[in-house]
């Protein structure tokens, strides 16, 4: 079911980590942004397009991770883009034979059989120097960071007042850093946070990928909140996040130990370097 969050703006919510779709409306069709997760799902917001008699004209992954990266046959041949390093990424990721079996065992198991990764990936690099989406509708500016998987882009359609946050500012799951392509993870996280804080006022409705649409008041609540949880990793202190441990949502059962697994991580790291954090 789409529900407006703003003017021309619609959110899909999937069962699965409590995901966001996005669908913008523009002038020959939608912008359908982070499409969903199980194909029944995608196929059900494919269909209420179709009702709603608007198809989709372009899609947009916010990063190269598999559930921002699927596709379904229902929603058509639209151009699909991510930036350029998101794109990069995932030809990277996906190009050999044993690819998609890697990314089915990421799936966790009770829905995999449910995810489509027919299409999965399939997106065209955005010119590193275009700061836009290419399509006929209002202007989304791509704000590029290399938080939580590179080139990663949250999305600000200024005339609508909305902020698409991709895996950042949630209210459900910590800020998970990216630990394999970067050589400093907790910089490129505050960095992100910087640049998000930096269009805050432009923002009354703030879509994460995961969890619940926030206000204008949220949008630097949860930039407070993010930077906090990343400073208390740095100090390897313990957060005071409900994001972690029993009272976490999803902490649980869907990504036990991530907060347990990023302080091992940079643990050793700054044993390796020799440095703090
Ligand atoms: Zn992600």
């Amino acid at each position: 079911m789409l529900r407006q969050v703003a003017e021309g703006v619609l959110i899909h919510e999937s069962e699965f980590l409590q995901s966001n779709a996005i669908v913008v409306q523009g002038r020959a069709g939608v912008l359908l942004i982070d499409p969903g997760v199980t194909g029944y799902e995608i196929a059900c917001l494919a269909n209420d397009l179709r009702e709603l008699g608007q198809p989709v004209v372009a899609g947009f992954s916010t990063h190269p991770h598999w559930d921002h990266l699927l596709w379904h046959a229902q929603l058509g041949a639209a151009p699909r883009y991510g930036t350029a390093r998101c794109a990069a990424t995932v030809r990277d990721r996906l190009s050999d034979a044993g690819a998609k079996d890697r990314v089915a065992a990421l799936i966790p198991p009770d829905i995999a059989e449910q995810v489509p990764l027919d299409l999965l990936g399939l997106i065209t690099g955005v010119p590193a120097d275009m700061a836009q989406i290419p399509w006929d509708g209002p202007q989304v500016r791509i704000v590029e960071h290399q938080a939580h998987a590179p080139g990663h882009a949250a999305l600000l359609i200024s005339e609508r007042g909305v902020l698409v946050a991709g895996d950042m500012l949630s209210d459900v799951l910590i800020p998970m850093l990216d630990l394999n392509d970067t050589a400093d993870p907790i910089e490129d996280y505050l960095a992100a946070l910087r640049l998000l804080e930096g269009v805050a006022g432009d923002v009354d409705v703030l879509v994460p990928g995961h969890g619940s649409i926030g206000g204008a008041d949220q949008v630097r609540a949860r930039i407070d909140q993010d930077r906090a949880y990343v400073h208390a990793l740095c100090d390897a202190g313990v957060p005071r996040d409900p994001r972690v441990g029993p009272s976490a949502t999803y902490g649980k059962d869907w990504l036990p130990g991530v907060h347990e697994r990023q302080l091992q991580h940079l643990a050793r790291r700054s044993e390796r370097d020799g440095t703090p954090g």
